[in-house]
């Protein structure tokens, strides 16, 4: 058993802090937000995570787990401190490694004893022998402190169960002490350990996310020749999917990836690769196919309406995907804005986002038209003009195709998820709109 501490109660931290607390540790979950940490001791999870808030409640009830602003009473005895802080893009595409210094800086003045540091946030190659020096520099007792690297794979809306049964766990160590604490930890996890070192670990996390991104962005590259020449990308998605060296995963064409990975991780490692004095033409080609993927529907309407002014626009999903109340590089937020600056009167639905949206688009008057948050999928399509679909929740999906029709004043849908067969939308006398594949005649 070890005294852990964790930086950072987001996505990566909290879910591995209560991860290590369920395996028998003692977690400490360290953050910066008052109202966070409130929140998590009353037993409620700041994010949206299935079997999140359970686990948080069981292992505070029985004493493993808890949560602190005093960052120094949960760093300065720990054997093991993660940081999970975020790495968001500065301006010019890379890293934003603010969080993570600050954090390191505040280790460094707390730890009276020997602590390994183990940095779980995506950082650029190189960072954690930074990290190391770092803190030694402003180490203020005499004690050994090593800096090793974790990487974190977890999906948003399947946080937990990808910690948990995690396909695989990266340590990155420069020492046979460093590596043993880590392989301890996890091994009561059961699950595959490859151990690298610190910068191999770093580049496999940039390099896993940037490979899914650049899969995503190359069905829908596939996809919008598809629309060119009269193929359906579903059909050729799955004639691809039986092919073991592609696989059958990521292989949806839609509006684009979002989230706040994949879209910062590809610029990330194009700017790393940039200031090596390296051209990484695959990555920088993902990147541009995703920027004009997320507005290709929006367009397509656009030209088929001609104006959205004064029209009333049924919007379904808001979210970067279903599972998770984030809303980082939604298509949503590249398309609202957009809507309403022409006039739009949007009647929007989310089962979960609707909370983080509305702090950016308050219900009422925006820009040139006017938003609105409703409670039901189909009291958005009520009487709307057009419909776009921009994340795929269970709630939407179970709308059958007769429904479009049945409640919308003209039944035109522009689906960025493919949720519905094209044949079965025309059955029903619905004009749709999909992504790489025929329009309805
Ligand atoms: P997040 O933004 O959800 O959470 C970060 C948390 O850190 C916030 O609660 C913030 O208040 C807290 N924080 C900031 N400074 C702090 C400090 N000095 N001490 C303690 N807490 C502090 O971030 P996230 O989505 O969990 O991502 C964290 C890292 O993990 C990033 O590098 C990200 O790229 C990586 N990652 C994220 C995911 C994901 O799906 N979200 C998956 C794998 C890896």
């Amino acid at each position: 058993m070890y005294k852990i501490a964790v930086a950072g109660t987001g996505y990566v931290g909290l879910v591995a802090g209560v991860c290590f607390a369920e395996k028998g540790h003692q977690v400490t979950c360290v953050d910066i937000d008052s109202n966070k940490v409130e929140m998590m001791k009353a037993g409620t999870s700041p994010i949206f995570e299935a079997n999140l808030e359970e686990l948080m409640q069981k292992n505070y009830a029985e004493g493993r787990l808890n949560y602190t602003i005093d960052y120094q009473s949960a760093y300065e005895d720990a054997d093991v401190i993660f940081i999970g802080v975020g790495t968001p893009e500065l301006p010019d595409g890379s890293a934003n490694l603010s969080y993570i210094a600050t954090v390191a800086r505040q280790i460094a003045e707390s730890v009276i004893k020997d602590c390994l540091v183990v940095v779980k946030s995506t950082v650029p190659v190189g960072t954690n022998d930074k990290v190391e020096q770092f803190i030694q520099d402003f180490l203020v007792n005499d004690v050994r402190i090593e800096v090793a690297s974790n990487p974190e794979f977890l999906a948003q809306g399947s946080a937990v169960h990808d910690t948990l049964y995690a396909e695989r766990v990266i340590i990155g160590t420069e020492s046979s002490w460093a590596k043993n604490i880590l392989m301890d930890i996890y091994e009561s996890f059961n699950l595959p350990i490859v151990s690298v070192n610190r910068r191999s670990a770093e580049m496999i996390k940039y390099a896993s996310n940037d490979f899914l991104a650049l899969k995503i962005s190359y069905m829908n590259d596939i996809a919008n020749l598809c629309e060119l020449v009269g193929a359906d990308i579903q059909e050729v998605a799955k004639g691809m999917s039986f092919d073991e060296r592609i696989g059958s995963k990521f292989l949806n064409a839609g509006i684009g990836y979002g989230g706040s990975c994949f879209p910062k991780d590809t610029k990330a490692l194009d700017y790393i690769a940039e200031q090596n004095g390296y051209e990484l033409k695959t990555i920088k080609a993902a990147i541009d196919i995703n920027n004009e993927q997320k507005t290709i529907l929006y367009k397509k309407a656009r030209n088929r309406l001609i104006t959205f002014n004064g029209l009333k626009v049924a919007v379904l999903g808001l979210t970067f995907k279903p599972g998770t109340d984030d809303l980082r590089e939604a298509p949503s937020l590249a398309n609202i804005p957009m809507l309403l600056d022409q006039g739009a009167e949007i009647f929007a639905y989310d089962p979960v986002g609707r909370e983080n949206f509305e702090k950016v688009y308050p219900e009422g008057e925006n820009a040139n038209g006017l938003i609105r948050y409703v409670e039901s999928p189909k009291e958005a399509l009520d009487n709307a003009n057009v419909c776009f679909i921009f994340t795929e929740w269970g709630e939407v999906k179970s709308l059958q195709p007769s429904d479009y029709k049945t409640f919308m004043r003209t039944p035109l849908v522009f689906d960025g998820r493919n949720i519905y067969s094209v044949k079965d939308m025309e059955a029903n006398n619905v004009e749709y709109h999909s992504i790489g594949r025929e329009a309805t005649k």
